[in-house]
């Protein structure tokens, strides 16, 4: 069991005592935030002269997004050392995945974001360990590091997660959590992901006795891991038998690390051979490879709900457990009811890492509408709400405040609050927040999408098929414009089945602005594209390239025009398609 110097009771009553008292250590964290950075250009620039409290913080600063912020992020990127967005100079950058708008965003990072990320390791680990006990042993973790580059300015650039791992702060958590990566470094910081995946695995195998979970920072990893496994299975158990690494793996950093670890063991690889071959179509095997493994970690909700059915089947009878919710501009909340499954998670907000807003996208739509009316300089800017004036029920989208120069930053989610843990919200995770697909008067979010996605992929599964993964585009390049839906399937669907789905999709798309655009032909018939086997990894390794990680990739559920590249690889890969039917 754990050792004594994490003191989980002490842990859970800090919790406690924080989230009774949420509105006012929300009131001290602003101040300490503007108090650290009241010399800030940014904030001199908005006139808060020293204030810190909330009404004239509300007052003076405005709301943003990251477009605002761009340009003094972008002076620091390039060597301005000044106190641009914050009191001390920021000297190391993240990169967001980018995913949504097809290039990564600059994102200022400190040891404030590395602490607060820390905080709500060690918070979410004492719920889910009280919950689901780990002994001393170690985690599988497929986790993997962006490339690492200097900006023009000479500043330390990589993405959230790639800083994070760095850090001695995240080692030490770790080893206290006894949640240390069965990889080692080499491996982690590999600079060829598909190297670093197949080394995973094996020192998942060599430690397969202590591996107490398995887990990535979000949960496509953790798929694309295991169906990486299905293929590399038998090379897996060559390597363990002859004590040699296959020559696949080429990076001798990764080699020398390995050659450590990796001795003939005949036994094992019989073992794992004689669980690979006993299994049906790989269910379960997740515990028939670890048996000591207590549950699967990652982030689960959001957009990577798409991936649950298939973690589930690896998983068998093991436990699924969402992560926390937070972003590179810093964490939100932490899952404190780890029992629950990913459908119907929630991440209560931790209120000392941050502020928080809420806008109340009821009300919002409303003013919207009436706002469209009047000229711009009369439009009305959204109200926000204050963490613990939130309603249990009502759909926001979240601003944050954080300890690294982003003030009042609209992050781009939508959240919904299902309850209170004691004054602090607990937030469902909906969906980002610009709308997705649109031609004219529709609007279907990612969530729309995925709904209709699981329903036509029903049809799949009778054939005993699955949609691999999934985008989607508005294609205008003909009129009316249309939706087009690309899947990759991971095998070959009959024609009759596919068109089945394509007018599935249609049909699932209930919106009332799609279904009568479609009924009078304003919008076209829906499209649906399949593509090549790999299509979607070799998007994956299109973002790879612009300096994304594997760690932090989120697919993009819609393609834009900004997404280019994305598009081009998606309509080079396209094999079959299908106009629906279902409105002729
Ligand atoms: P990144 O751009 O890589 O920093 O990713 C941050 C974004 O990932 C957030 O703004 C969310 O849209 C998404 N995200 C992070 N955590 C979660 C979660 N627990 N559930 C759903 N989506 C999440």
């Amino acid at each position: 069991m754990l050792v004594e110097e994490f003191n989980m009771e002490t842990m859970i009553e800090e919790f406690e005592a924080l989230t009774k008292d949420a509105g006012r250590v929300q009131n001290e964290t602003l101040k300490k935030i503007l108090e650290e950075n009241g010399s800030a250009e940014y904030l001199q620039n908005f006139g808060l002269d020293g204030r810190t409290d909330p009404e004239s913080f509300k007052a003076c600063v405005p709301l943003v997004t990251h477009k605002e912020l761009e340009p003094y992020v972008q002076r620091i990127v390039d060597g301005d050392g000044s106190a641009i967005l914050t009191g001390k100079p920021i000297k190391t950058i993240s990169l967001s995945s980018g995913t949504t708008h097809g290039k990564p965003k600059f994102v200022p990072f400190n040891d404030e974001l590395i602490e607060s990320t820390m905080r709500i390791y060690r918070t979410s680990f004492i719920f889910r360990n009280r919950e689901f006990p780990i002994g001393n042993g170690k985690a599988l973790q497929f986790i993997y590091s962006s490339k690492q580059f200097k900006t023009k300015g000479g500043l330390a650039a990589g993405t959230a997660t790639t800083n994070i791992f760095r850090s001695s702060q995240y080692k030490s958590t770790m080893k206290v959590l006894h949640s240390q990566c069965c990889s080692p470094d080499e491996v982690i910081f590999g600079s060829d992901f598909h190297q670093s995946l197949y080394c995973h695995l094996l020192c998942g195998l060599i430690f397969r006795e202590e591996v107490q979970f398995v887990s990535s920072i979000f949960a496509h990893s953790i798929v694309h891991a295991f169906r990486t496994f299905e293929q590399v299975w038998e090379e897996l158990c060559e390597d363990i038998r002859k004590g040699v690494l296959t020559s696949r793996v080429t990076v001798p950093s990764i080699r020398i690390a390995m050659s450590k670890l990796l001795k003939p063991n005949p036994e094992l690889a019989d073992l794992v051979y004689k669980k690979c071959v006993g299994l049906s179509n790989w269910y379960g095997l997740v515990p028939a490879l670890f048996p000591k493994a207590k549950y699967i970690y990652g982030i689960m909700t959001g957009s990577m709900e798409p991936y649950l059915k298939k973690l589930r089947h690896y998983a068998g009878e093991l436990p699924l457990v969402t992560a926390d919710y937070g972003s590179s501009e810093g964490w939100i909340g932490a899952n404190v009811n780890p029992q629950l499954p990913p459908e119907l998670a929630t991440y209560a907000v931790l209120p000392n890492i941050g502020y928080f807003e809420f806008i109340p996208l009821k009300e919002n739509i409303e003013e919207h509408e009436q706002n469209k009316s009047l000229p711009t300089f009369l439009r009305t800017e959204p109200k926000p709400v204050g963490l613990t004036e939130v309603k249990i029920g009502e759909e926001y989208e979240i601003i944050v405040t954080n300890f690294a120069g982003f003030y009042r930053y609209r992050l781009g989610d939508v959240v919904k609050v299902t309850g209170f843990h004691n004054s602090t919200p607990e937030l469902k995770f909906v969906c980002r927040s610009n709308l997705l697909l649109t031609v004219n008067i529709d609007k279907n979010t990612e969530k729309d999408l995925q709904l209709a996605v699981e329903a036509a992929a029903k049809l799949l599964a009778a054939e005993k098929l699955e949609v691999v993964d999934f985008t989607s585009h508005v294609d205008f390049s003909s009129e009316p414009g249309h939706y087009v839906i690309f899947w990759e399937v991971s095998g070959d669907a009959s024609e009759e089945v596919l068109s089945e789905c394509c007018n599935c999709l249609d049909q699932s798309f209930v919106d009332a602005g799609y279904v009568s655009s479609r009924k009078v032909k304003s919008i076209g018939a829906l499209e649906l594209r399949v593509v090549r086997r790999g299509t979607f990894q070799k998007i994956l390794d299109h973002f790879l390239g612009l300096g994304a990680a594997v760690s932090q990739f989120k697919t993009p559920r819609c393609v834009g025009p900004t997404n280019s590249t994305v598009l081009q690889i998606l309509c080079a890969n396209v094999t079959n398609k299908f106009f629906s039917t279902a409105f002729n």
